[in-house]
């Protein structure tokens, strides 16, 4: 366990900046605050969490896939990549983090996205405990603790110091890299504030959140529920809950013609919008209720049927948050999942 005074703080990014890209969150117009480049006089952020997630280092809102030219009856194929730095991301929290597992299973499965493993091979995690869990916050519904996130390295902030551990050889490298600034801690001030952050999950209003309901093999009971007339009836297809959430994946492929050439670029796309699945032959979703319905599904019902049991929620709350009509997924929860949920 190494630590290093808060005041220090400027010094340990200067140094982590000298060997990659370093990204804080910061604080931006409206309170929102957002992963950010550090250099020297950017201040990190003291807001429990990003309005969007970390997702966007590995699978960013669009990219440049690649670029065609053709020349009679030749096509040639350019290599536009981009995601060949290292880079490093400060203050990332627990929930954020387990959604990283959840979206490698999904593009670092057969056919791997070569694009995602990239970045995932380049991007170093230093994840940051939650010192003040908010009253959205859900994830111990999913197994996830806030006091100990994962990353390859995991860090915990009390009133005066910083305390960091190494989880991977990644974060032990860049931990020793740090040796000169930072100086041993001892594991009573961590376990403190362990201690301080579950007392604060144990009175959250979601605490009591279980999954026991859902999983592996509910297909059946929930997919013709009466309930979800009336759980998407006001549902505006705006997707902010789709582009909010750490472990939505979904994303379109398009090319688009340059008057050189042709590039291919994705960008994030949602299931709650009316031309997602569109086909030459129409949508197989054609109703608002069957697209909020596979948003859940997918979270609490396919997603865990195709993976061992695991869900794709980490109850970060940011659709709890963001719903302009406050539906979410602990409302689906709670609805589908009967009294116990309540
Ligand atoms: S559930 Fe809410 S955030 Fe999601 S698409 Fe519907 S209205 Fe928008
Ligand atoms: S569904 Fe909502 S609470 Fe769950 S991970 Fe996505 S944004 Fe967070």
């Amino acid at each position: 366990m190494r630590k290093i005074s808060l005041s220090n703080l400027d010094k340990l990014f200067a140094k982590v900046s000298e060997q990659a890209k370093l990204y804080v969150p910061v604080d931006g117009k409206n309170g929102i605050a957002s992963f950010k480049l550090w250099e020297d006089g950017v201040v990190m952020s003291n807001a429990l969490n990003t309005t969007r997630s970390a997702k966007d280092f590995f699978f960013p809102q669009t990219e440049n896939l690649m670029e065609f030219k053709s020349q009679g009856k030749n096509i040639e194929i350019i290599d536009t990549r981009t995601e060949k730095e290292d880079f490093v991301i400060f203050g990332v929290r627990a929930c954020d983090v387990k959604s990283f597992e959840i979206l490698d299973r999904v593009f670092l499965s057969e056919p791997v996205d070569t694009y995602y493993a990239s970045r995932r091979e380049k991007g170093v995690i230093v994840s940051l405990a939650c010192g003040r869990p908010a009253e959205t916050c859900f994830c111990k519904t999913f197994g996830i603790d806030p006091a100990s996130p994962e990353g390859d390295i995991t860090a915990w902030k009390t009133e005066t110091d910083l305390y960091l551990k190494a989880n991977t050889e990644k974060g032990e490298k860049l931990l020793a890299s740090l040796n000169e600034l930072t100086e041993e801690g001892c594991e009573q001030a961590v376990e403190e504030q362990k201690k301080n952050i579950s007392a604060i999950m144990d009175k959250l209003p979601l605490k009591d959140l279980k999954t026991d309901k859902f999983g592996v093999g509910k297909t059946q009971e929930y997919f013709n529920s009466p309930a979800w007339d009336e759980l998407s009836s006001h549902c505006l297809g705006c997707g902010t809950c789709t582009f909010v959430c750490p472990t939505c994946q979904c994303y379109d492929v398009k090319d688009f013609n340059t008057g050189s050439g042709v590039k291919r670029f994705r960008c994030w796309d949602s299931c709650m919008y009316s031309d997602f699945t569109l086909m030459a032959h129409g949508n197989s979703r054609n109703s608002q209720k069957e697209r909020f319905r596979q948003r859940f599904m997918h979270k609490l019902v396919y997603y865990p049927d195709n993976n061992d049991g695991m869900f794709s929620c980490v109850g970060c709350g940011r659709c709890l948050a963001k719903c302009p009509i406050s539906m979410n997924i602990v409302k689906v929860m709670k609805t589908l999942g009967g009294k116990e949920n309540d």
